[in-house]
């Protein structure tokens, strides 16, 4: 492919570091061991073929697009589709990241408008908007932290307080900022029991990272207690903002006492995800870090033009190349003015309501551990199927069957045999029942024909996979073909 390309260039220099001489046999500047010494065997299909491949590929993908996608903690909502259409404006998808600030202005413009209004939803003074998902997002917040008890030269700080209803990625990205992580555990109402964290709450706590509503889709009653329990000792406080779609609107993290939040664009703000696609985790924070902030920060000079600046002394630096996943960005702010500051507030009171109808109707088929009212999803327990032999993970296998994707399964921790489910707003009234019927029938299959369940799926394009085999020995070659 270089070679046919390097041969149609016109002679002169081919790109602005490779003089043409050395460009006309690409072997005389590749290294030897780098060079094919066999042809190249591309497979001969019409394209008919070709598109019939890709689009019985396409089919087999599920997808929010082909069906109800209950995946508890990904808020799975519809993504709109004028999102894609603004994405796709010309002028805005074919700009480089090196263009000159000058020629980019309004492309800067979107970057700041958006980050105002999340600052506005989020209830916090500065915001970065360049980490490429939450968990990046974490680790931004988290070394935001660390700069800070730098800076004051505060150096007994070493360990960071998680739930133990969080996210994988929270002990996860404390442990990678070289944290000990303390686990805190939960009382009877799936919240932080504040006595347990009385007990581990002294001068060597950095961070307490909490999640709002939690991962039980139940909001923190004691929330401005905890903050300033924290805050009283020196300890701050990370948000994590992957359940921001239960309250947009309604709370601010700001005003709940947080210190830093990293929002998922690809979960609240609708913008594609799955499949490790482009996601966007930016951070908002307080005075206290702002100057923590990733740099470059996008800025206004006293012309009205925009302009990054790298002058930040006490910034952590980079965290992504150029600005961050800008594509994301047009999506997230032309579905916030889509909705507008009534339509989001809708978006997580519908996403509530939504979730506590599916909650109110399930509890009578599955145990419900936490019987409380919950936010935007909740967590059933398939633990009375289990006794018939029936785990959730049997079950999760036959709702595929049915045409729904299967909810998140065996998370949070603290829920055995765990069946997370987060209908979001962007479903109907039919939709929720009709998965009722579905999760009835299931329930009803795994106490009349227990073996049906355990045998499911049966029509699915690929049945059981051995996931324990498929990750230990990733084969990612189509048909084996490479070795
Ligand atoms: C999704 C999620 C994360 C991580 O976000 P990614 O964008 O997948 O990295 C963190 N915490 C919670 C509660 C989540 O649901």
């Amino acid at each position: 492919m270089t070679k046919l390309l390097l041969e149609k260039s016109k002679p002169g220099r081919v790109c602005s570091n490779l003089p043409v001489e050395e460009t006309q046999d690409s072997s005389s500047f590749i290294p030897k061991d780098f060079l094919r010494t066999d042809s190249l065997e591309l497979p001969e299909i019409s394209e008919v073929e070709l598109i019939r491949h890709f689009s019985e590929l396409a089919k087999k993908n599920f997808s929010i697009d082909s069906g109800f996608y209950p995946l508890g903690s990904c808020t799975m909502k519809y993504n709109p589709k004028i999102n894609e259409q603004v994405a796709r404006i010309e002028r805005l998808n074919t700009i480089h990241p090196k263009q000159p600030e000058e020629q980019v202005q309004g492309a800067l413009e979107v970057m700041h408008v958006l980050g105002e209004y999340l600052k506005e939803i989020t209830g916090f003074k500065a915001i970065t908007l360049q980490p490429a998902a939450g968990a990046h997002g974490e680790l931004t917040g988290l070394l935001m932290i660390k700069k800070y008890f730098e800076n004051i030269g505060d150096k007994k700080r070493n360990k960071v307080l998680v739930p133990d209803t969080a996210h994988g990625t929270n002990p996860a990205t404390a442990g990678m900022c070289g944290y000990k992580v303390v686990e805190l555990k939960s009382n009877s109402r799936g919240q932080v029991e504040v006595e347990s964290l009385k007990n581990n709450l002294d001068d060597s706590v950095a961070a307490i990272m909490m999640t709002n509503p939690n991962t039980l889709g139940i909001f923190e009653e004691n929330i401005l207690e905890i903050s300033k329990l924290a805050h009283s000792t020196g300890a701050l406080l990370y948000y994590d903002g992957a359940n921001l779609n239960a309250i947009m609107g309604i709370v601010k993290p700001g005003d709940m006492g947080f210190d830093v939040c990293h929002l998922n664009l690809h979960k609240t703000f609708s913008t594609p995800h799955g499949g490790g696609g482009p996601g966007a985790g930016v951070v908002c924070c307080n005075e206290k870090l702002e100057p923590y902030l990733p740099t470059p920060i996008l800025s206004k000079d006293s012309n009205g033009k925009y302009f990054w600046d790298y002058n930040k002394k006490d910034s952590i630096g980079k965290i992504k190349g150029y600005y961050g996943n800008f594509g994301m960005f047009v999506r997230a702010l032309a579905y916030i003015w889509a909705n507008g500051k009534e339509g989001l507030t809708q978006v997580s009171q519908d996403a509530v309501l939504n979730a506590n109808y599916l909650k109110e109707k399930l509890k009578q088929f599955y145990d419900l551990p936490y019987d409380l009212e919950c936010m935007h999803e909740f967590v059933l327990s398939g633990k009375r199927q289990k006794k018939n032999g029936v785990s959730t993970l049997n079950i999760a296998k036959r709702l595929l069957d049915y045409g729904v994707h299967a909810p998140t399964i065996y998370f949070p921790l603290v829920v055995p045999e765990a069946i997370m489910i987060e209908p979001t707003e962007t479903e109907t009234k039919e939709i929720l029942d009709e998965f009722v019927e579905i999760m009835k029938k299931v329930a009803e299959e795994a106490s009349s024909n227990p073996e049906l369940v355990i045998g499911a799926p049966y029509n699915t394009p690929v049945r059981r996979v051995d996931e324990a085999t498929a990750a230990r020995n990733l084969n990612l070659c189509w048909n084996s073909g490479c070795k």
